[in-house]
């Protein structure tokens, strides 16, 4: 199972990539999640993506693609693996064709999931996370049970710095430009699946079991 996770920042690709992998045992890779780590550590890494994330720019290629590279080469995704957030640009997936070449691997399938542009926007603004474990909440959505604390652990949530309003603007932008061109890339390959995004995780995540079943991967 090697499988992309495509989409606009908030359509729920990430909260789909963690049930499949759930559900399968593969490990999904996000370059997102691996960014914000190297950032709370202040690594050199962190520091240098730190100012692109904070804008809602794309960090440089090179960067994300030797996180990959040097995840992917790791014993637990040899049978397979989620990519969420990777690639992002055109260069970033004839990159990750060559690493999968040089393997002798191919990809499975590319799963574009869509939501309408108004949805993306409430379902990003209104998202909070915890620090401390990484737990997602909505404060329309899925709200905790004590306001502002994590139902995990206790933890005061957080707004991610580039769920503002303004960055959520240029996320969406920089998705349109550099991003969307790769639903065309992966059709002409004969790889993309598209999936409705809109309705609760647990109906979406049908949706997505379903697809993955009719193409022999489930
Ligand atoms: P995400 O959690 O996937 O929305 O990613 C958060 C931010 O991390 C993005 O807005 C980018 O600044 C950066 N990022 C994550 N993945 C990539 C990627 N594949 N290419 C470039 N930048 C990325």
């Amino acid at each position: 199972m090697r499988l992309i996770f495509l989409g606009a920042p908030g359509v729920g690709k990430g909260t789909q990539a963690d049930l499949i992998a759930a559900k399968f045992g593969r490990p999904k890779i996000s370059t997102g999640d691996i960014l914000r780590e190297a950032v709370r550590n202040k690594t050199p890494m962190g520091v240098q993506a730190k100012a692109c994330m904070d804008q809602g720019q794309l960090v440089p290629d090179a960067v994300v693609i030797g996180i990959v590279k040097d995840k992917l080469a790791e014993p637990a995704c040899t049978k397979g693996f989620l990519l969420d957030g990777f690639p992002r640009t055109v260069p970033q997936a004839e990159e990750l064709a060559a690493i999968l070449k040089a393997r002798g691997l191919q990809l499975d399938r590319v799963i574009n999931v869509s939501v309408p542009r108004e949805d993306v926007v409430r379902r990003l603004t209104g998202r909070r996370s915890c620090p401390k474990c990484q737990a997602v909440f909505h404060v329309e959505f899925a709200p905790p049970t004590r306001n502002g604390f994590c139902d995990r652990c206790g933890g005061e949530l957080m707004q991610r710095s580039d769920d503002k309003r303004e960055t959520v603007e240029n996320r969406l932008a920089v998705y349109e430009a550099q991003t969307a061109p790769l639903i065309a890339y992966y059709r002409q390959r004969g790889l993309l699946s598209d999936i409705d995004g809109a309705g609760k995780v647990e109906q979406v995540q049908q949706r997505v079991v379903e697809l993955l079943s009719v193409n022999g991967l489930a």
